[in-house]
């Protein structure tokens, strides 16, 4: 990807986070709003996955399909579609109530309010503006 290219995704929502909205750093990724899932293989000597240079779905690889995100919601997004990443996203309260003490007592105790609000993409609120 040329530096033309990369500043024309970061300036896609003002530098900030497609999804979180949170204000961009250094180490931003660039993220395929449509994955192209990267194929990768286990190398036993190594003992992980490493990326082969291929990918499942070339067709994504656009200038339009990329939005520019922070490291983390990078990665949590992973090779999701828009919507399975936000149901993943919708899911972390259930997973919150199920295995975390903390975050239980936080709730007993008032310091935590859950609410139903849809999970809403920093760039689906920015078109609005
Ligand atoms: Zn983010």
């Amino acid at each position: 990807m040329s530096q033309t290219e990369r500043e024309l995704i970061f300036s896609k929502y003002d530098g900030k986070c497609a999804y979180c909205g949170c204000e961009l750093t250094k180490g931003w990724h660039a993220d395929h709003i449509e994955p192209i899932v990267r194929d990768s293989k286990w190398n036993r000597d190594k003992g992980r996955f490493e990326q082969t240079g291929t990918c499942r779905k070339p067709e994504n690889e656009t200038l339009e399909n990329y939005n520019p995100s922070c490291a983390s919601c990078n990665i949590q997004k992973n090779s999701y579609t828009l919507e399975q990443f936000r149901t993943n996203i919708k899911q972390f309260v259930n997973s919150l109530n199920q295995y975390n003490t903390q975050y239980k007592f936080a709730k007993r105790y008032g310091l935590v309010k859950e609410t139903e609000v849809d999970v809403a993409f920093y760039f689906e609120q920015f078109k609005n503006k």
